[in-house]
């Protein structure tokens, strides 16, 4: 027993995913191509941070959801498999390369009608929605990308979510470094300074879940 986060050693974590994790088969494969196929792969959500997005996405009966750095897809298929037939994500990413290893599984899975990718840089597509009146429309937001922005990107994502709407931030223990105060690379310094802002940040209600490379859930406040 504790009343501390327990350490994930390798033989828990194995445990975990043992008992817990139900991969659909297309996940997978996609998984196993960036690991193969792509640098940086490590960029990819691992599959228990899938499979926890796809029950938030259940839970809050999302319809309507943005994503900020989709890179190969893992995590917009996630959201938009676990997503009702009429749901969209706007995905946001750079690169044409990456997020075309994700399309064809979009395809496979029956999902690529709810996947609505915009290559550009994502504050640019997040201008254009609030300047499209989107303001206040959307359920949830997953802020994913170079880790100086996520200031930027929140602000705007907290702008186009409603009331009530959920914003998922990640890697925000950034492999344990934020502890560091000795790290001073810009992008340990950059989510820092964002975690001290949301923890002060009354606009919303806040959880940083020790998943993956660490989540924070952030529920806009009516
Ligand atoms: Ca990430």
């Amino acid at each position: 027993m504790s009343s501390r986060t327990l350490e994930m050693t390798d033989r828990l974590y194995d445990y975990m995913i043992e008992v817990s994790v139900r991969e659909p088969d297309v996940l997978r494969r996609l998984r196993e191509e960036t690991f193969e196929k792509v640098d940086m792969a490590k960029m990819q959500i691992s599959p228990e941070q899938g499979r926890f997005m796809a029950l938030l996405t259940e839970l809050t009966g999302a319809r309507k959801a943005i994503e900020i750095g989709t890179f190969t897809g893992y995590s917009a298929l996630s959201v938009a498999l676990a997503m009702p037939d009429d749901g969209r994500i706007v995905a946001c990413d750079i690169s044409e390369e990456w997020t075309n290893v994700g399309k064809p599984y979009w395809k496979e899975a029956g999902v690529a009608q709810k996947i609505d990718l915009r290559i550009a840089p994502a504050n640019e597509t997040l201008d254009a929605l609030i300047a499209d009146g989107q303001e206040g429309t959307f359920d949830m937001a997953f802020i994913d990308a170079d880790k100086e922005g996520y200031q930027g990107y929140f602000e705007r994502c907290l702008t186009l979510l409603r009331p009530g709407g959920l914003a998922m931030i990640d890697n925000v223990l950034w492999g344990g470094s934020v502890a560091d105060p000795s790290d001073t690379d810009d992008d340990t310094v950059a989510i820092r300074a964002f975690n001290a802002n949301l923890r002060d940040d009354e606009r919303v209600t806040l959880s940083l879940v020790p998943i993956g490379d660490g989540l924070t859930l952030a529920r806009k406040r009516a």
